[in-house]
């Protein structure tokens, strides 16, 4: 009598070939493994291979579990996960994980095999698995229908080295399971079931970026947003400290631990600007202020852009959601850098931006209210079109360069251990103080 725990289950990770033509595909598969060995560590997995097209994940003398797949569902770069049955190219053994996965789906009514074959000697033609597989399956299941086009269930039998892997994926599956449902994944534990990834490129492949973070909606998925395509993220927060409580810094740290599963992050920058604001507002007129901070903000991080070697700065603004962010002052305000600025949210609304930050796990810190610098010394009445000449006469009234080099040269730390590709600056290595985590 079989039984189907006594076949392994393992995780076979599917990526988007964008992006993979050429030289580019080793890399990219490398980094992808190595990235999701360092996020999956506590399930003591062996260092992911890939083979044929896919990834394979396998516990060191174990079985992968519902929680390791999706854990894996977020590592960027992996499109699906589908857990597998493992067994021996022996056509019992394949008829009956076809079985106990299809069993093991929930409900459906239609449902087709689909049998993938590559360097391998089994005797069987593809067409061949199909039938012989699909007879055992209408003979287990004899009121579900066999449909060739879009079934509610597709139970896929690959064949690899000699190896195969039995798996199914659910239409309905797409819209339930996987990355960001926000309903609970309810299957049977011991299903072999495709989920859905977060999909876009493993971090390490599109170099490093300086992300502007407060502890807002916004900032953390624009943060989340280009780390999934593959950059690693070196954010800096700017506090009210010492005219405010420092609450937002620790704020922005549980951020980046919500962040967590993605693996983006390297390091957090911090920069108490309490001071710095309190002279600027005694001398620039209360509408242009926000202005001045902004542009000192930008300053200030493209020098510490430079230090790090990140070759863009990445911000949340979207376009007219307050003042400091019409056209004209976003233009003001860029002028002070000349690495390129990314807006990953320029065009979105606040209700789509809240929606991914509830999927991406960020929305819950986001929530807590917390004085930064941006509340500080806040105007009534910002100038939401700012004449460039005014700002200019303004920046001039007050010693800018000094400030910014006050601030860059009192930044501090704190070091994160999810994104294994961050290498720290060797310039500043020793900067001030290191912030208490
Ligand atoms: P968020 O929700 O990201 O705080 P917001 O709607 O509050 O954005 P603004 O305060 O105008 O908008 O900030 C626009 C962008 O400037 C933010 O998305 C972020 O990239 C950057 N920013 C704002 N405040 C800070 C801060 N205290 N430290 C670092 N960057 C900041
Ligand atoms: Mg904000």
């Amino acid at each position: 009598m079989q039984q189907l725990s006594s076949y392994t289950r393992v995780c076979l990770l599917h990526y988007h070939e964008i992006g993979l033509k050429g030289k580019n595909r080793k890399k990219f598969e490398a980094q992808l493994s190595d990235n999701l060995h360092h996020a999956l560590k506590s399930f003591h997995i062996e260092q992911p291979k890939r083979i044929s097209g896919h990834i394979l994940v396998r516990v060191h003398e174990g079985s992968a579990s519902l929680e390791l797949a999706r854990k894996a569902a977020c590592v960027p770069g992996v499109a699906r996960v589908s857990l597998a049955y493992e067994c021996a190219p022996t056509l019992d053994d394949m008829r009956f994980l076809a079985v106990s996965v299809l069993s093991r789906v929930g409900e459906f009514s239609s449902f087709k095999v689909h049998a993938h074959k590559s360097s391998s000697t089994i005797a069987y033609h593809t067409l061949e698995l199909n039938t012989l597989i699909g007879d055992a399956l209408c003979e287990a299941f004899p009121n579900k229908r066999v449909q060739m086009k879009a079934p509610d269930v597709t139970v896929h039998v690959t064949v690899v080295n000699n190896v195969v892997y039995v798996y199914a994926s659910l239409e309905r599956g797409y819209h339930v399971a996987g990355f960001g449902a926000r309903d609970s994944f309810d299957v049977d534990e011991d299903a072999a079931i495709t989920q859905v990834g977060i999909g876009g490129l493993p971090v390490g492949t599109a170099g490093k970026v300086m992300v502007m973070l407060s502890s807002g909606f916004d900032s953390p998925v624009a943060c989340w947003q280009v780390g999934r395509r593959g950059a690693i993220c070196v954010p800096i927060h700017f506090s009210g400290r010492p005219m405010v409580a420092d609450t937002s810094e620790y704020l922005t740290q549980d951020i980046i631990r919500a962040l967590e599963p993605y693996g983006c992050v390297g390091r957090l920058y911090v920069c108490p600007m309490g001071e710095v604001q309190r002279e600027i507002s005694l001398v620039v007129p209360q509408s242009l202020r926000i202005i001045c901070y902004r542009r000192i903000m930008f300053a200030v991080a493209e020098r510490i852009a430079h230090i790090e070697g990140a070759k863009a700065l990445v911000t949340g603004e979207s376009l007219g959601q307050v003042a400091s962010q019409t056209l004209d002052n976003i233009a003001v305000v860029n002028e002070m850098v000349t690495l390129p600025v990314f807006r990953p949210l320029i065009g979105s609304d606040k209700q789509e931006i809240i929606a991914q930050a509830q999927r991406i796990g960020t929305f819950d810190v986001s929530c807590q209210p917390t004085p930064d610098c941006c509340t500080l010394f806040m105007p009534k009445n910002p100038e939401t079109h700012a004449k460039p000449s005014m700002v200019h006469a303004a920046w001039d009234s007050f010693d800018h360069n000094a400030m910014i080099d006050s601030l860059v040269d009192a930044i501090e730390y704190v070091d994160f251990s999810q994104c294994i590709s961050y290498r720290a600056p060797k310039e500043k290595k020793d900067f001030h103080a290191t912030l208490t985590a």
